[in-house]
């Protein structure tokens, strides 16, 4: 019997595992021939200051294929990575955001331009072209580099910290500034961020998410907050959803904010009328 059961909970997980080996395939197989067609977009998420004005956005990449419908990015960045894709697909995204910000948001005559804020894989990281890809990119749409920010995770530039810091310096040269994506979700210290060219810290979502459940994790933040401004970065707060979050980060003395208590990642459109309006009213009467 035992033997019998174990049988075929082998199988059952044999066939498990075949049909997402399957799936994987099919997903990467599709996400190549969607390469350099229209099934890629990218929304475009409104970062906020304290008095409630849009400073900038983050592109969030999205993929609509026809075969399998609407793909989440937690979904193919994976297998655009473990298969290499990822390095064609970031050129492709960092140009479609590019030109889309020409267009509808760096148009107009405002004093302080919003700047743009792409993601980066620690693979597109690692990747000899990246600081030629980037100038690249810039250079054929003649965007401003002073106004485009990577975001990279803590793991993209801990993995080979001495490539990591040449790379840093030679895109900050370029005048690209870098923020540390999901902060808090890796080994790395501040301390030893310190030593990089990185001007923001963004602190992942996880701890406030937990906020209402763990004293720690506020207690975390808090660090986190004072210990980054202490060293001169700035702070941005992700994934903030609700009005006691945002009360707990002012308090807390975090002046950047970006979640869906704003705003959900937007059509470019969509994110050059929200200047039009320019404040949010949550923030509208907060303190200066
Ligand atoms: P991320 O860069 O940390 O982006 C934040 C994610 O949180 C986004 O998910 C965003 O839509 C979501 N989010 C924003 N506000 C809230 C909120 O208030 N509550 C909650 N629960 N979530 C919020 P998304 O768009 O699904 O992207 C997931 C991840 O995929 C990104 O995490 C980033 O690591 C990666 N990604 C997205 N676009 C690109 C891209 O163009 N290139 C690369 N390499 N990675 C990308
Ligand atoms: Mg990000
Ligand atoms: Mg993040
Ligand atoms: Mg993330």
């Amino acid at each position: 019997m035992a033997k019998e059961r174990g049988k075929s909970t082998y199988q059952m997980y044999n066939r498990r595992l075949h049909s997402s080996i399957q799936a994987r395939r099919t997903l990467e197989r599709q996400f190549e021939q969607a390469l350099g067609g229209n099934e890629f977009h990218a929304l475009f998420q409104p970062k906020v200051d304290r008095k409630g004005r849009i400073i900038g956005a983050e592109a969030l990449a999205r993929w609509n294929s026809p075969e399998l419908g609407q793909i989440p990015p937690d979904q193919f960045i994976p297998v655009a990575e473990s298969s290499g894709l990822i390095i064609p697909f970031g050129r492709e995204i960092l140009d479609l955001a590019l030109r889309e910000w020409q267009r509808c948001v760096c148009a107009g005559e405002g004093e302080e331009k919003p700047v743009l804020a792409v993601n980066l894989s620690p693979f597109q990281f690692g990747h000899p072209d990246l600081v030629r890809d980037i100038q690249r990119a810039l250079e054929k749409t003649g965007f401003d580099p002073a106004l485009l920010e990577l975001e990279i995770t803590e793991t993209g530039i801990m993995r080979d910290q001495d490539e990591a810091e040449k790379k840093l310096l030679q895109l900050n040269e370029m005048g690209v500034s870098i923020a540390i994506d999901d902060f808090g979700t890796g080994y790395s210290s501040l301390k030893k961020i310190k030593d990089f060219p990185v001007g923001t810290i963004k602190i992942d979502k996880s701890f406030l998410e937990n906020l209402n459940f763990s004293r720690k994790s506020s207690t975390i933040i808090n660090a986190i907050i004072g210990l980054s401004h202490d060293l001169g970065f700035s702070v941005v707060a992700e994934g903030v959803e609700t009005l006691d979050q945002l009360e707990f980060l002012q308090e807390a003395g975090c002046n950047i904010y970006q979640g869906y208590l704003f705003d959900k990642p937007l059509a470019i459109e969509e994110l050059a009328s929200r200047f039009t309006v320019r404040y949010y009213p949550v923030l509208l009467n907060a303190g200066s």
